[in-house]
């Protein structure tokens, strides 16, 4: 789909990246990801990435102000000019307030707000079943989706890990971040009629075949 802008949102665990990887490879446009960035910072051991990983961690969100100024600089780059998923931002208000202004300012605005559904328990078992390639970011489930071989990436054949932040403890953490400061996102969007929740509990097809059905619908009446 030709420069379609989408935001998908969801708790950690709902399978943003997975379907923001597929659906954004199959519509030409960048998933702009920004833990994913964060942990690329991090493993790299820039300044950005060594403060990003005290909050990472400990499964709190990183300031506003530092991720604002990574996903401007971001979306200034050639390739979002055809359109984008943003995945895992914006996370609080003042960061959905920053997009709008930002889109705003290039003329670009937001087409949809795709809301992801899964339930705590589901979220629960999902995120400490994890396993993370460190290189390509590709993630499996010990249960659900192993690899082929087990620890090893199916696709670029690196050890898998399991992130210091999918520890059950920290994973608590993150979902009492997520109810406390990144779902009131849902009503933002819904006033500005622009979310389309879907569940995101069904098989992987079957969830990236309703948010192709959303992505490419008028929302509301
Ligand atoms: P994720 O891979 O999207 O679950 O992000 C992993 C971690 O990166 C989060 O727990 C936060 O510490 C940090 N992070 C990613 N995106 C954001 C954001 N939009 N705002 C603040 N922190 C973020």
């Amino acid at each position: 789909m030709k420069g379609v802008r989408l935001v998908f949102l969801g708790p950690p665990g709902a399978g943003k990246g997975t379907q923001a990887r597929e659906l954004a490879a199959e519509w030409g446009v960048p998933q702009i990801a920004t833990g994913d960035m964060l942990r690329e910072a991090a493993s790299a051991g820039t300044a950005l990435g060594r403060q990003a990983k005290t909050y990472m961690d400990r499964g709190a969100l990183v300031p506003d102000d530092v991720i604002i100024g990574l996903i401007a600089e971001r979306l200034a780059q050639p390739d979002a000019k055809r359109g984008f998923i943003l995945d895992g931002f914006p996370r609080t208000i003042p960061q959905a307030e920053a997009l709008d202004r930002l889109l705003k300012d290039l003329g670009r605005p937001l087409d949809r707000v795709v809301f992801l559904d899964v339930s705590e328990p589901e979220l629960l078992r999902r995120l400490t079943g994890r396993r993370s390639c460190p290189v390509c970011q590709a993630t499996y489930h010990l249960v659900s989706a192993p690899p082929r071989q087990a620890d090893v990436c199916d696709r670029c054949g690196n050890a898998l890990i399991q992130r210091v932040d999918d520890r059950e403890e920290t994973v608590r953490k993150r979902l009492a971040v997520y109810a406390d400061q990144t779902a009131p996102l849902l009503d933002y969007y819904r006033n500005q009629r622009l979310l389309a929740s879907i569940s995101g509990e069904g098989d992987p097809d079957t969830v990236r075949t309703g948010i192709r059905r959303t992505a490419t619908d008028r929302v509301g009446p």
